[in-house]
């Protein structure tokens, strides 16, 4: 016999039926081989067991039928111009409308006589004598030659459709890949671990989610919560995490770290610079983070607390550390406006301790840059602050000690890598972020990382008070905004600003300052957002800070950091535009000083009753998104309902945490993390929203098989090493193992 290549080295144009033009769409939907094909699982899955008569038919139902097409129409509406073909379906017992929208070529395939299934919902046509209509059912002609008729009287998987490909045609190139593949599929975890956990084997599991028999629970299936699914799940957790341990091990081991020691003398110099004490907090994760340092292995420490906690003095020691011990460190933030900042408020504290700091920014003209890169290069330069400019190749440190990356959410973590291989040495690490990130998060994306927590916020912060506005209602905002700004505070005025379509929004920004600057005609309004020069931007920055602006109209950067404690008002446009970690950043912008803070929340979402947060999530969200994540973008938009109930949560709540976990079930991981490591979590199965307990448990399996065979050269791990360094190896520069 031949040896056959292996599944995932099998090219997808292999399969019967599929030519470049496919291949092309495939690859769309990340299918580029057999293996892919076999784990791109239905996203929900079709009832057909049962064929109903048409006479039996109600409003609301969901159902199958089976009838020949007595009459078709095509027509245009005369309001939105859609195509709509209609055509006339008859049974023994009755009759029934199907609509599809903007499908024309529908009229020539629907000829009179045809046998056709139909799955639809059934609703009562709203205008005309009452009939039942199905809109835009699933339908498969049934005397055709294919071998489609076979999807009646069964359970038949829906797929996710990419524009070309349908579900039903992705559903027999894959039928088709398992009546010549599927005896080559393998079971890659060791049978040691397979019995106790109970799953059934991979060959076992596949032909399950994709043919499921009629013994198969709907329900279950469209959970994803089969133990089929559940088995595949488990593999993809499992490899991220033995991926992510061994990284981390073989870190701790290959590259010595650096013991810094702490040195008295600076730490009393700077509680006396300092304008406030320590919290127990601070103090608490400030002294776990110097017993990492003063270790010789790498510090690799995830910092959280939510925004206001006081993160940056936490930095600031870390950092005096690294000087005290005669090295460098290094502050990276994700926007020029968060580094000046931190620059402008660290400096004076820096200076008081004779530490020399500089600002990298990414518009510095040719001469100043070198002259800074040359500070950097010679040592004279301590510490170091900047955006992801830090990360050009150009920038050369001396001696480079602890790296710090604010914010760390906005950054990849491939970036964070990369600012780590600046050194000879590892240099430590010590990423914050205010983004509260779930526990199932944390565990994954973190897994490498240690986690320190400040859990309580300075003395004196009060809770900001958030009010939902509808857009015809925004005077009364404006009301709360101009009481505010008579009594001498500031405010804000956000924009969305969403990539698509920024200059459209941008525009919207710029209109809205210019009204807002005639009805606040006696404050002085500025304009902030990410296309101004970095000169300006900071210029109106400062201008704000100063008090000479008393109304900043801003795009989203003011998301991250800014700290101006005369500010009390955060009005928010297009609030349903957001994401809730966003909003929470944004709120957490007013109130830092004595006075009452407000956040006024615009949206044109209709009514928000306060009960709806109490609202169950329905099916439609509560799924999740296309888990295909590196190739499909997230569904940016939910139902209304969820959207209010999304409002009427953020409005109830000040917990950083419980919005996180919300938005986590509606948004997916990709949305709490931000877009950037969206591509960077592939799963197929798994949902991290959902697999809480089985990824506690892949974490676990992980831990004990590498402490039992610490490079997978087990011959029973062979086949998992195999398919961890295939899948992970190169993301997470693992190398060769063993
Ligand atoms: P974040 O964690 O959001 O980065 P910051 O570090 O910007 O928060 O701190 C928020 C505000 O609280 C700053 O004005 C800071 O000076 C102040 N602050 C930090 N720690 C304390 C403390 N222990 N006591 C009083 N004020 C503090
Ligand atoms: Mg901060």
């Amino acid at each position: 016999m031949v040896t056959q290549s292996p599944l995932w080295n099998t090219p997808i144009q292999f399969a019967k039926g599929v030519g470049p033009r496919r291949a092309r769409l495939l690859e769309k939907l990340g299918i580029e081989n057999v293996e892919d094909a076999f784990w791109f699982v239905p996203w929900r899955y079709d009832n057909r067991l049962e064929v109903l008569p048409i006479g039996n038919l109600l409003p609301g139902m969901k159902a199958t039928i089976k009838g020949l097409v007595e009459r078709c129409r095509i027509n245009t509406t005369s309001r939105r111009r859609l195509v709509v073909v209609t055509i006339t379906v008859r049974d023994k017992t009755g009759v029934i409308e199907c609509v599809f929208f903007n499908q024309p070529y529908l009229e020539k395939t629907f000829v009179g006589g045809l046998a056709l299934l139909l799955t639809g919902t059934v609703v009562l046509n709203p205008r005309g004598s009452p009939r039942l209509v199905m809109k835009g059912p699933e339908y498969e002609i049934l005397d055709s030659e294919d071998s489609e008729g076979q999807a009646e009287g069964r359970i038949v998987p829906i797929y996710h459709e990419t524009h070309g490909l349908s579900s039903k045609q992705l559903r027999r190139i894959i039928q088709s890949l398992f009546e010549h593949y599927a005896h080559q599929l393998q079971e890659i975890l060791p049978a040691k671990l397979e019995k106790p956990l109970g799953f059934p084997t991979l060959p076992e599991a596949l032909p399950v989610l994709h043919c499921p028999d009629q013994n198969q629970s709907i329900a279950l299936l469209n959970q994803q919560a089969t133990p089929e699914h559940q088995r595949l799940a488990f593999e993809e957790l499992l490899l991220l995490q033995l991926a992510l341990a061994m990284k981390r091990h073989r870190q701790m081991e290959a590259t010595p770290g650096i013991a810094f020691s702490v040195q008295n003398a600076w730490f009393e110099r700077l509680k006396k610079v300092l304008p406030f004490s320590l919290t127990p907090a601070q103090e608490r994760v400030i002294h776990e983070i110097f017993q990492d340092m003063s270790r010789s292995t790498c510090m690799n420490r995830l910092l959280q607390g939510d925004v206001g906690c006081g993160k940056t003095v936490v930095a600031l020691h870390a950092m005096v550390m690294a000087c005290g011990s005669g090295y460098q460190a290094a502050l990276m933030a994700p926007t020029e406006v968060l580094s000046e900042q931190h620059y402008w408020s660290l400096k004076p504290l820096f200076k008081a301790l004779n530490i020399s700091c500089v600002l990298l920014k990414g518009g510095q003209a040719g001469r100043e840059r070198a002259e800074i890169l040359a500070e950097i290069h010679s040592g004279n330069v301590h510490v170091v602050v900047g955006t992801h400019a830090l990360l050009q190749p150009d920038v050369q440190f001396a001696k480079l000690g602890l790296v710090i990356v604010d914010e760390q959410h906005k950054f990849g973590v491939l970036q964070r890598a990369t600012l780590r291989e600046k050194a000879p040495w590892q240099p430590d690490v010590l990423v914050m972020t205010a983004t509260p990130i779930p526990r199932t998060l944390a565990m994954t994306w973190y897994g490498d990382l240690d986690v320190s927590v400040i859990n309580e916020f300075p003395p004196g912060k009060k809770t900001v008070q958030t009010k939902l506005f509808e857009a015809k209602n925004r005077k009364q905002a404006h009301q709360v905004l101009q009481k505010e700004l008579e009594s001498g505070r500031q405010a804000y005025v956000v924009y969305p600003l969403v990539e698509p379509s920024e200059k459209v929004d941008l525009q919207a920004a710029i209109e809205a300052m210019d009204l807002l600057r005639e009805q606040f005609a006696s404050f002085r309004v500025g304009l902030l957002h990410g296309r101004l020069p970095s000169r300006e931007k900071q210029s109106v920055m400062a201008q704000f800070q100063q008090k000479e602006i008393d109304l900043l109209v801003a795009t989203t950067v003011v998301e991250v950091g800014l700290d101006v404690h005369n500010a009390t008002v955060m009005l928010i446009e297009h609030a349903e535009r957001f994401g809730l970690a966003q909003l929470h950043q944004l709120r957490g912008r007013v109130g830092r000083g004595q006075h009452q803070g407000h956040c006024l929340l615009i949206h044109s979402l209709g009514r928000i009753p306060p009960y709806m947060q109490q609202m169950p999530l329905t099916v439609e969200t509560s799924r999740g998104v296309p888990q295909r994540l590196g190739s499909v973008s997230p569904p940016a938009e939910f139902s209304q309902a969820t959207a209010r109930r999304r409002l009427a949560v953020f409005a109830h709540t000040d917990d950083g945490f419980a919005l996180a976990e919300e938005d986590l079930k509606i948004r997916g991981p990709g949305q709490v993390l931000g877009v950037k490591q969206w591509g960077e979590i592939a799963f197929h199965v798994a949902d991290l929203g959902r697999d809480v307990s089985l990824l506690t448990k892949a974490r676990q399996v992980a831990r004990d098989l590498l402490h039992r065979d610490p490079d997978l050269c087990f011959p029973e791990h062979q086949e998992l090493k195999e398919t961890l360094l295939r899948k992970w190896g190169e993301k997470l520069a693992l190398g060769s193992i063993g």
